[in-house]
């Protein structure tokens, strides 16, 4: 692979067969639960060549080697589980609902020891990380858009010999490559931008370290926390557009934060400046923000984010949700639907309220 070419090539060409007379253009589907005996895979849990097509493509993008997890939360607990009992982490306070209710159990249970810090400030986190055993950043974080300063804290956390993994869902290779700044491990919702058609869940870990991606491994292996070779299909078919797709959506997404802004029927919008995710919050109560929310007729109300489809949800709908983020806040997700028609079903939306 030619390793100076642009992601937008990458995202196409990486995780195909060899080239050759009557060779297939794309992987096959291996829908197999085992081998015949002799090679070095052996069992399904164990590897799968349609895995191995994603794995290649996704790591070609980060820069790394990458595997495949059944979610985005199974590839998180994977780091998770290699760390000693009690180890202390260090973690954003504020980032995707389904991480902080983990790394909640696992603190109250004892398996890990959290220290929850304000991912904006960076002295915070640097001065959190002595004697920790990993620092773990989500950033932009969901559904926030707080931005940390990526450089500065994974050079501290290298100084002090502690890793790193990042998730880099939201901000995606087109945006920052954590591994190329030293991180140990970067981690993304397949599910997310890099599928990108809402119709598969799927997780992946990608990290530079041989030693440590062979504990990953061993983790997914014995965890079984393993992606069907179907779903890692399709997550193929959508990653060949991730790039199209997310700047096209990104495009839209700068609009409609300028239009936002000028509507008198918002008080903030939150937007990292870059990215197809945008947070801003109704002036009004919760209930009417609720409503805002179930009367889109073109973006779908739903959780979720990154897909082709413009979504949006007002995260305090769930219980789960941390109490740090407001009652108003919608989160949106733009989609590629021509921009003047999500605009139009957004300002519908206000109006109904
Ligand atoms: C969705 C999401 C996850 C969890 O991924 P799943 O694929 O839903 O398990 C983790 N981190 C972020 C930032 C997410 O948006």
């Amino acid at each position: 692979m030619d390793m100076n070419q642009h992601p937008e090539t990458i995202a196409i060409s990486a995780g195909r067969p060899e080239v050759g007379p009557d060779a297939a253009l794309n992987p096959p589907v291996v829908l197999t639960s085992t081998f015949h005996s002799g090679g070095e895979i052996g069992y399904g849990r164990y590897g799968n060549e349609t895995w191995k097509a994603l794995e290649d493509a996704i790591g070609a993008l980060e820069g790394g080697s990458t595997l495949v997890f059944s979610s985005g939360m199974a590839a998180i607990s994977a780091v998770f589980s290699i760390l000693p009992i009690g180890a202390p982490v260090v973690a954003s306070n504020q980032g995707y609902s389904g991480v902080m209710t983990l790394l909640n159990s696992f603190q109250e249970s004892g398996r890990l020891e959290v220290r929850f810090v304000d991912v904006v400030d960076t002295q915070s986190v640097i001065d959190a990380m002595k004697g920790a055993a990993l620092v773990w950043l989500e950033s932009p974080t969901n559904p926030g858009l707080d931005v940390a300063d990526l450089a500065t804290i994974i050079s501290a956390a290298k100084n002090l010999g502690i890793g790193v993994g990042v998730d880099n869902t939201f901000a995606t290779p087109l945006v920052q490559r954590p591994l190329a700044l030293g991180a140990d491990i970067v981690m993304h919702s397949v599910t997310k931008f890099l599928s990108g058609h809402s119709d598969v869940l799927m997780g992946s870990l990608s990290t530079n370290d041989p030693a440590l991606l062979k504990r990953l491994q061993d983790s997914r292996s014995f965890n079984g926390s393993i992606p069907g070779p179907f779903e890692t299909w399709l997550a193929l078919r959508g990653l060949r557009t991730f790039p199209l797709r997310f700047n096209k959506s990104q495009e839209s997404a700068k609009i409609l934060v300028e239009r936002l802004k000028d509507h008198p029927k918002i008080s903030r919008v939150r937007y990292p400046g870059f990215g197809a995710i945008i947070s801003f919050e109704v002036n009004g109560t919760a209930e009417e923000t609720q409503k805002v929310c179930e009367s889109s007729a073109l973006i779908a109300h739903a959780t979720s984010l990154g897909g082709v489809e413009s979504l949006w949800e007002r995260r305090r709908r769930w219980p789960m949700e941390s109490l740090s983020v407001p009652e108003q806040l919608i989160r949106l997700s733009v989609g590629c639907e021509h921009v003047d028609d999500v605009w139009d079903d957004i300002n519908q939306a206000l109006a109904a309220t």
